[in-house]
């Protein structure tokens, strides 16, 4: 039955009562966006282009870059906003011609952002491989920058990208992003929360280390707590603010978010039915108790299962 129900939902995303919620995909290059712009998806809510370069020696031309771009941007079509996040690397992404060798601690590095402020030219040669790509296949994609950690940093970015004509954002996966982040929307038009960043930052222990897993769980009621403060500031600017780590694609957590006012969830798109479906199933009331009861749990586990007593009731 649950199959049926999965299978029926056919999208755009929205709760019981008719908010609606873009449901998004994540993609990493020309074949997965193909595949995710078959599901229901009102488009990709990030599009990491550091996958396309983990196998390069040499930066890419700026021709190259933009036909790897336009690959994606077509595969969603002029009707389908796709959020092209620039060069995230470093850390547990390292691209060989940007990322510095030797860090003693990389993912508190130069990482995301930080790398263009040493490497004049990269960032300016990647916003405009990303113009040309709109320009070659008429879609206006937005461009967000990932690990940004101060307004300032944020304001330059969206000068360089509205400077092309496009609308600009940054990720929240710093702690600081998210306490700021009334501020940072004064300067940009969306915000994009990466709660696996987010989490990392904000309970000291790293994505990668199994043996930290039940630290780096988005349901940290800490975590959620800047989750809260972004959603609320994106509500007051009337600016966008999504979600597009893996907490998306937690059913149950999508309604907490929901209630909270992220206005986007982005995903793999093995996600997609299932998080849509969910949300279909519950009214905004019942999202903005979920985000409540998430927020005042004790820990992850009892955040869950507050939710999940909520939403069906034994
Ligand atoms: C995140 O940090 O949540 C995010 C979406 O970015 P990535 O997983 O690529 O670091
Ligand atoms: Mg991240």
């Amino acid at each position: 039955q649950r199959r049926a129900l999965l299978e029926a939902w056919t999208g755009p995303a929205a709760t019981s009562d008719g908010t609606a919620v873009k449901v998004l995909a994540n993609v990493a290059d020309r074949a997965s966006a193909q595949h995710a712009a078959q599901a229901p998806v009102e488009g990709s809510g990030l599009f990491r282009t550091e996958l396309c370069f983990l196998n390069r020696k040499d930066e890419p031309s700026v021709e190259e870059q933009a036909e790897l771009y336009g690959g994606v941007l077509t595969a969603f079509g002029p009707d389908r906003t796709v959020v092209v996040r620039t060069l995230d690397a470093g850390s547990d992404k390292p691209v060989a011609f940007a990322t510095l060798a030797g860090e003693e601690n990389p993912a508190l590095g130069v990482r995301g952002l930080r790398l263009s402020f040493g490497n004049p030219g990269l960032l300016e040669r990647q916003l405009d491989a990303i113009a040309m790509a709109a320009e070659q296949t008429g879609t206006r994609p937005w461009v967000m920058a990932p690990m940004v950690a101060t307004v300032e940093e944020a304001r330059a970015f969206a000068e360089q990208v509205r400077g092309r004509g496009l609308p600009a954002g940054v990720m929240v996966e710093v702690p600081s992003a998210a306490l700021l982040a009334h501020r940072f929307l004064e300067v940009v038009d969306f915000l994009s929360i990466g709660t696996n960043d987010l989490t990392q930052y904000t309970m000291a222990a790293d994505r990668m280390a199994a043996d930290l897993a039940h630290l780096t769980d988005p349901w940290q009621p800490a975590v959620l707590a800047l989750v809260a403060i972004t959603a609320e500031a994106g509500r007051q600017a009337g600016k966008p603010v999504g979600v597009c780590g893996e907490a998306a694609a937690d059913p149950l957590l999508a309604t907490a978010l929901v209630g909270m006012g992220v206005t986007s969830l982005s995903m793999a798109s093995a996600a997609v039915r299932p998080v849509g479906a969910q949300l279909a199933e519950v009214s905004m009331d019942v999202c903005e108790q979920a985000a409540e009861v998430a927020l005042a749990a004790v820990d992850p586990a009892a955040g869950r299962d507050a939710v999940r007593a909520l939403i069906a009731p034994a």
